[in-house]
This record gives structure tokens, C-alpha cells and sequence, in this order.
């Protein structure tokens, strides 16, 4: 189940092709990627962070960042979340958490990414019930296993270290790299959130991550001349990522819309899609008012309170 429903082999996502959030990009890099490629060099103070916490609203990217470092470091991507183990078999949620890790250390270098980590670890205890308890506790001592793993390996290799024993490499253990995401920080567990001793925030994007976004999502399509990307960088503010994506969905498709309602009643469905003629008047540039009219059909999906408390919590316990 976990190779079938988990395993991402290729997830290729660029860190081009997410929009700014320059500084998350360079901790991730730093926190995950260089500790797998380079084993050696991060041991003793240098040791790997037990697991690496994104937060922040939904839609800003969280899930492409750990897609774009499996791809990046071409490391086996384990892509989990709480539903995956929401097994309806007693004692079968923990021993999926077992297995995951143990999958992902036979096929390391890997990297695990758990999204919605706060359903699995949440503070609030009161409607829940015993099977989560154990999925978190598994959690948890797989998570410290890792790094007993990795401070095993420093005892090893600091009692050998005049030592040029080849056949060290062979023993090695397989990196594995926890990264969680959520939208929820403040409702994660307090042992759990301990164990992410790295926390990196994905905010909202600002103008400059707006304009980019723009010009990603639309890159596939044609573009009309009038379109001016400042206005439409202003008129969007305080949207999410996802909401601008959604956005370009909705003004790639004005054209069709118009067309079909202008053509409703001349042809019929199947003659119309078939007609040449037609079909290229579909693939009309997208226009300034198409953009402005989808979003003005796209509402921002955060609020300013929710906001808030992102920046409160950054406060009490960011790390970067
Ligand atoms: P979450 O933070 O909830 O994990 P995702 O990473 O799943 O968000 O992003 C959802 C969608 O929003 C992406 O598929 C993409 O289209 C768009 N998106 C979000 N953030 C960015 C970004 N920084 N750059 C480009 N696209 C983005």
C-alpha cells in the first residue's frame, strides 16, 4: 500500500517554478538537502535537524517545496498524510508508520513529507480517540530512531577516524529526512512539535511573488498586450498562491465561455467542436478584463485574523 499510494518516484517540480520564498528555498536547501547529499559533513554540532516543520496559510507552496527538494536531490519521496493512515484495522495505523520508515531507510536517501501533520499530532485531546494516539507515539519514536541512527554513526565514525575501513560505507545508514507541513502550527502536539527542531514559515506571497505567479501560471497559454500585470499584482493582494492559480485557471477559460454562449443555440455541441474555425477562436489571448473578472470571482481564501496568529506564532517558535 505505501509503495502504491506513497512513493512519488519522480515528483518534478523546480524550485524555478516556485514564485519567490528565496529564504525558505535556502533553509530547506541548507536543512534537508545538503545533510543527505553530503552524510559526512553533517555529524557531531553539524548533526541534521530531527525534522523540518513548513507553516503557513494554506495554498503558499508548502507541498511544491517538498516536491521540488525530493526532485532536487533526487531523493525517494515518501508523500504521507493523515488520512494514510487512517487504517480501519486495530494496530494497523502504527505499523504503516513503522513500515513507512523502514522503506524509507531500505530506499534512502529519502525524504519523508507528512502534509497536514497537525491532524496526526493535534493538542487537542479531548474527541481523540486511541488509535491516533498510537499513530503518534510510533511517530515520534520513529523520528527520534533516525537520529539515533545518525549519533550512532558519529560515535562510530569519531572512534575510527584513523581508521580507512572501506567497508564502513557499507554500514552506513540510509538518510532519511522528516519535513511536515500544516496550516494549523499552533494546534500541533508539543512532544511533536519538539521534534521539528526546524520551522520554517511559507507566507502569503508578496507583489513580487504575485507578479511571479502570474507569469508562471500563464506561461502556457497566449497573452493579449493589454495585459498589465501591476494592476493586477495590486488588485490581488493578500491572495494565496492556489488562489492566483485558480485565477488564471478561471481567465484561461473566459474565451471558451464567451464563445460557446455567443455560439449557444447556431450550432450544435458536437458540430461546434469539431468546426476549425472555432476551435482557433478558442485559443484567443487571455485579456486584462478576463484576469479581473476571475478574480472577482475568486475570493482570497485567508483572513487577516488567521494571519495574525501565524505571525504570533512565528514569534514564539520560528527557527529561522
Ligand atoms: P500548500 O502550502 O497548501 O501545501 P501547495 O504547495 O499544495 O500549497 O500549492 C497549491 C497550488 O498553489 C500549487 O499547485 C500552485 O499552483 C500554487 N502555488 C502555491 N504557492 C506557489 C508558489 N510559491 N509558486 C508557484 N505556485 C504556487
Amino acid at each position: 500500500m505505501i509503495e502504491r499510494e506513497v512513493v512519488e518516484t519522480n515528483p518534478n517540480v523546480k524550485f524555478e517554478d516556485i514564485a519567490e520564498l528565496d529564504s525558505a528555498k535556502k533553509a530547506l536547501q541548507e536543512a534537508v538537502l545538503l545533510p543527505l547529499l553530503l552524510p559526512d559533513f553533517f555529524t557531531g554540532l553539524r548533526r541534521p535537524w530531527k525534522g523540518v516543520l513548513l507553516y503557513g496559510p494554506p495554498g503558499t507552496g508548502k507541498t511544491l517545496l517538498a516536491k521540488a527538494l525530493a526532485t532536487q536531490g533526487k531523493t525517494t519521496f515518501f508523500n504521507v498524510s493523515a488520512t494514510t493512515f487512517a487504517s480501519k484495522w486495530r494496530g494497523e495505523s502504527e505499523k504503516l508508520v513503522r513500515i513507512l520508515f523502514e522503506m524509507a531507510r531500505f530506499y534512502g536517501p529519502s525524504t519523508i513529507f507528512i502534509d497536514e501533520v497537525d491532524s496526526i499530532g493535534t493538542k487537542r485531546h479531548d474527541g481523540d480517540n486511541e488509535a491516533s494516539r498510537r499513530v503518534m507515539a510510533e511517530l515520534l519514536i520513529q523520528m527520534d530512531g533516525i537520529s539515533s541512527a545518525q549519533a550512532n554513526k558519529d560515535n562510530n565514525t569519531s572512534s575510527t577516524t584513523t581508521s580507512s575501513d572501506k567497508s564502513d560505507t557499507q554500514s552506513k545508514p540510509k538518510n532519511v529526512m522528516v519535513l511536515a507541513a500544516t496550516n494549523h502550527p499552533w494546534d500541533l502536539d508539543d512532544a511533536l512539535r519538539r521534534r521539528f527542531e526546524k520551522r520554517v514559515y511559507v507566507p502569503l506571497p508578496n507583489k513580487e511573488g504575485r507578479l511571479q505567479m502570474f507569469k508562471i501560471n500563464l506561461k502556457g497559454v497566449s497573452v493579449s498586450k493589454d495585459v498589465n500585470f501591476d494592476e493586477l499584482v495590486k488588485l490581488t493582494e493578500g491572495y494565496s498562491g492556489a488562489d492566483i492559480a485558480n485565477v488564471c485557471r478561471d481567465a484561461a477559460m473566459m474565451q471558451m465561455r464567451r464563445k460557446l454562449e455567443k455560439a449557444n443555440g447556431a450550432f450544435d455541441l458536437m458540430s461546434l467542436v469539431n468546426n476549425k474555425e472555432f476551435q482557433q477562436e478558442l485559443d484567443a489571448p487571455v485579456t486584462q478584463k478576463d484576469i479581473k473578472d476571475a478574480i472577482k470571482n475568486t475570493s482570497r481564501s485567508v483572513g487577516k485574523d488567521d494571519l495574525k496568529r501565524y505571525v504570533d506564532w512565528t514569534k514564539e517558535f520560528s527557527s529561522v
